[in-house]
């Protein structure tokens, strides 16, 4: 299948600034596709120039096998709902949802009131077509703005920040009925957030974007298990970082581990190729355990507890083992029996040489 969306070598200048540096990217029909990254790394520039809104400096965005140089925004395929969804309060819902519909003049009334209507139930607003939109609460606007960004059925759909005016439950919520509509119309969703928990939650691959570069695209669960680099490790989840150095052997790798002494890595646990030396090895929190008794672990150390944040469902311990600087970081399940240490209390950390990732 050839993609929907492809991008070939796209730089972007603003003046001296580079915004966006040899970006390469595909994007198939149908997918639910996010650009994530901090604020400022090009994400908003690197939609833009997808919807038209921005030119390129150099390379192709080609849209159903079409180079989309010159053509403009509203002849492209592409629909955007900006982070501030414009909703006209003076309206009523209905009449701000055909404002998708301006341009169709070859459509009749009777043909505009339908598509409207079809389009609110598709958002879930069936009914609310004669409420005033100054009325409606923030998600409920929030579907107003998709409503009308989907009446037409463009290919795409692009969203900036679409959530973030949202409160963290209204949030979630719309997280899972943005999932559900994407499925459900099948359109080709890109969607840009600076929040790493919405894009793994919704999209089918992520690219991860840091100073107009895009740092690794992945799946949700690649970027979590096997980032490519410090820099992606960091950003997506929490991760804990010990230095390493490095003996190639073979297919596998021997790795001296800060605090934790030589261990094997296998191939499949480093993402990209390391050479001999200095590197460093990520643990995710969740991966170390604390044992209160005998539990059998692969390798266990001891350490002391330096700071407890306890969040009803999981604790997070901060734990100074020897040799290592920095305290390392345990997500505990929280279960009835299992106490919660003090500060100063001793922890023996059961730990697993297969959850290491091996890092440049
Ligand atoms: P993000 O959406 O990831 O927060 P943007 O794509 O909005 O980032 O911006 C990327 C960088 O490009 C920022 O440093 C921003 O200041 C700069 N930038 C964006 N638009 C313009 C513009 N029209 N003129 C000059 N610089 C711009
Ligand atoms: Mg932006």
């Amino acid at each position: 299948m050839s993609p929907l969306i492809s991008l070939k070598g796209v730089n972007k200048y603003y003046g001296d600034y580079h915004a966006l540096r040899d970006i390469d990217l595909t994007i198939d029909q149908g997918e639910f596709f996010s650009l994530l990254g901090p604020s400022g790394c090009g994400k908003t520039t690197l939609l833009r120039t997808i919807a038209g809104f921005e030119s390129v400096s150099s390379g192709v965005v080609a849209i159903a096998g079409k180079d989309m140089a010159g053509v403009p925004a509203n002849l492209r395929p592409t629909n955007m709902v900006f982070q501030s969804y414009a909703i006209f309060p003076h309206l009523s819902v209905a009449e701000n949802v055909a404002f998708g519909l301006r341009k169709r003049s070859d459509l009749n009334k009777q043909a505009k009131t339908a598509l409207v209507e079809d389009a609110l139930d598709m958002v879930g607003l069936d009914g609310y077509g004669k409420r005033a939109a100054h009325a409606l609460s923030g998600g409920q606007r929030q579907r107003v703005a998709l409503a009308r960004a989907l009446i037409l059925k463009p290919k795409v759909l692009l969203l900036d920040e679409p959530l973030s005016a949202l409160d963290k439950k209204m949030r979630e919520q719309m997280q899972v009925e943005l999932m559900r509509l994407q499925r459900h119309v099948g359109i080709t969703f890109i969607l840009v957030t600076h929040d790493q928990e919405e894009a793994l939650v919704m999209s089918d691959r992520i690219a991860v974007m840091f100073e107009g570069r895009i740092g690794q695209l992945a799946d949700a669960e690649t970027l979590y298990r096997r980032p490519r680099n410090r820099q992606v490790a960091a950003f997506i989840g929490k991760m804990n970082f010990l230095d390493a150095t490095v003996e190639p052997a073979g297919d596998t790798y021997t790795v001296d581990v800060a605090g934790l002494g030589r261990v094997q890595i296998g191939a499949d646990q480093v993402p990209e190729p390391v050479t001999a030396g200095p590197a460093f090895v990520g643990l995710r929190p969740e991966t170390l355990d604390i044992l209160f008794d005998d539990t059998a672990a692969s390798a266990v150390i001891d350490g002391t507890v330096d700071e407890v944040v306890y969040y009803g469902d999981m604790t997070y311990y901060d734990v100074r083992i020897p040799g290592v600087e920095k305290p390392l970081n345990i997500a505990m399940k929280n279960a009835i029996g299992r106490p919660v240490l003090d500060v100063g209390a001793k922890a023996r950390v059961g730990w697993d040489a297969r959850s290491l990732v091996l890092l440049k």
